[in-house]
């Protein structure tokens, strides 16, 4: 999606005016296209001053552009969680069957009550109704009273990981925008800049953790790092960021680069 960021902002001559309005002293120049603005028809976005114009396209709005390519579209978590469900209800079955075991007894019961409810839950969050999102926590905590009713207080810990699982899929914006729920800026951007921002510093860390296991990985690592952080620019709009990521990246590209050719050459070097 995004494209080329805009250079950074250049200053506007004293005594220049507003094209459009001919009487109004020019305030900016638009970022993407240096047109001037007066302060009645600039428009802010990220901080960054655009005419209208160019405030309308999807490559200066951005953020916008990057609601709407999510809104309402079907995100992984809802595909996980649909795909469970179908599994989960033949478990849930399992356990109520299993209940009637007179050793299961109640708990087992409740285990597989909160089993089916996660089904039902979690297919209504694929399907992409907004009520599977409160759903999931009530289920979660059916799932709690049963673990200890089932195996007492040390039971709850089989909870912590549904629970985290619950709260961080609530809490992921790419999930809100598949229910179309109203996500601040502030949150548009954090998720924009996890998928978008400098990609080739991120991957330059990764490779660079990868390279100290694997050696082959290791340079890759630092031409990335190197790529990285020469894209790093905080005045550009978008500004790009993760200069850290770039040097780790090279740091451990080079460190894994030469633990590994040490070892290449010693191992060459034996075998004579
Ligand atoms: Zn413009
Ligand atoms: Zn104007």
């Amino acid at each position: 999606m995004p494209v080329d960021p805009f250079p950074p902002a250049v200053p506007v001559p004293s005594g220049a005016l507003c094209p459009r309005h001919p009487t109004a002293p020019a305030i900016a120049a638009c970022r993407r296209c240096g047109t001037f603005v007066c302060g009645s028809d600039q428009v802010l976005l990220e901080g960054a001053v655009f005419c209208g114009d160019c405030a309308a396209r999807p490559d200066v709005d951005y953020l916008e552009a990057f609601r709407q390519k999510y809104w309402g579209k079907r995100d992984s978590w809802a595909w996980f969680f649909g795909i469970g469900a179908v599994a989960n209800v033949a478990a849930g079955l399992g356990v109520l069957g299993a209940a009637t075991v007179p050793r299961l007894e109640k708990g087992g019961l409740l285990i597989g009550a909160a089993l089916l409810a996660w089904s039902v839950a979690a297919a209504a969050f694929w399907w992409g109704a907004r009520w599977a999102r409160p759903a999931m926590v009530a289920v979660v905590l059916l799932y709690a009273v049963a673990q200890t009713v089932l195996v007492g207080p040390t039971g709850l810990a089989a909870v912590v990981f549904p629970l985290a699982l619950v709260a961080s899929t609530l809490s992921n914006v790419r999930a809100k925008l598949f229910f179309k729920l109203d996500v601040p800026r502030e949150q548009l951007k954090k998720a924009w800049a996890v998928l978008h921002d400098n990609v080739a510093a991120r991957n330059a860390l990764t490779l660079g953790v990868a390279g100290l296991g694997m050696g082959v990985f290791a340079p890759f690592a630092v031409l990335l790092g190197i790529i990285g952080l020469r894209r790093v620019d905080p005045t550009a709009y978008p500004p790009i960021g993760r200069k850290g990521q770039a040097i780790a990246g090279i740091v451990l590209g080079a460190l894994g680069t030469l633990a590994w050719g040490t070892f290449a050459a010693a191992m060459f070097l034996d075998s004579r």
